[in-house]
């Protein structure tokens, strides 16, 4: 593995065992809302205050839960790696809490704020920033609302030339905590194999996708991971 080219993709289910809740639970409600009420442009037009409701939880959920082993173990792989790349479709912050320093965040992240009229990105996680009180740029003139920064439903991905230039060209292709229902993300194991890597999955269950894989590792994360990082780099955690 030392001197592969590794991809790792996670979602959701990496951070499950931190206490964050997955995209959709049993009942097929994220955080009990449709999704289409809170992760859409459209519910942001019609309702914005339901919508920053929503996510100021979440970002205040940010202060209250800590990183797990399986966000550990994948930066002990990124340590030992010389190729290394993560892309995660979390928008929380638990892999950089676990130490790993360079995490493309395709979905957005929860750390930030978008300014609704530059675009522009902030840093914003101080205690006035996490009220119910819609938060003002500080990059405009005339202090615009900002926006969760995050990708909706309906909305382009981040960095996906940096993302398919990494997947096309690695040699080991990871999927860690995601249920393949989310595009174009659930799309890139294919893309993966297609260019001939070896395409691993650690999960709770057997996603949709799960005939995509070479190898399939059932459980979880937390559990799985730190063993088979040590076992694939050869040292231990
Ligand atoms: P998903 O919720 O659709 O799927 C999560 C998968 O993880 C499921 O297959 C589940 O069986 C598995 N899982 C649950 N617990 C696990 C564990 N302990 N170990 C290993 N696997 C486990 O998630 P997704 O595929 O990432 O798609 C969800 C979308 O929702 C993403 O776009 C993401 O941006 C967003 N989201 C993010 C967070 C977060 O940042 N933590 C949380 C919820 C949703």
């Amino acid at each position: 593995m030392r001197d592969k080219k590794v991809v790792v993709l996670t979602g959701a289910g990496v951070s499950a065992e931190s206490g964050v809740r997955t995209f959709r639970d049993n009942d097929g409600l994220w955080e009990d809302h449709r999704v289409e009420d809170v992760a859409t442009p459209e519910a942001w037009q019609k309702d914005p205050i339901l919508v920053w409701r929503f996510y100021q939880a979440r970002r205040n959920q940010l202060l209250e839960v800590d990183e797990n082993p399986a966000h550990i173990a994948l930066a002990k792989l990124e340590s030992e790696v010389n190729d290394f790349t993560l892309i995660t479709q979390n928008v929380d912050d638990l892999h950089e809490r676990g130490g790993s320093s360079s995490v493309i965040h395709m979905h957005g992240q929860l750390r930030t704020l978008r300014c609704e009229n530059s675009g522009q990105s902030e840093e914003r996680l101080s205690k006035e920033d996490l009220s119910d009180e819609f938060v003002l740029c500080n990059c405009c003139s005339e202090p615009s609302r900002m926006r969760p920064d995050i990708v909706w439903f309906g909305e382009i991905p981040m960095f996906m030339e940096e993302i398919y230039a990494a997947v096309e060209n690695c040699d080991v292709f990871i999927v860690v905590g995601s249920s393949g229902h989310v595009y174009p993300a659930a799309g890139l194991v294919q893309v993966a194999k297609a260019n001939g890597a070896e395409t691993i999955l650690v999960n709770y269950e057997v996603p949709v996708n799960g005939y995509e894989f070479d190898e399939m590792y059932i459980g979880k994360a937390g559990e799985i991971l730190p063993n088979i990082v040590e076992k694939w780099v050869g040292t231990p955690l």
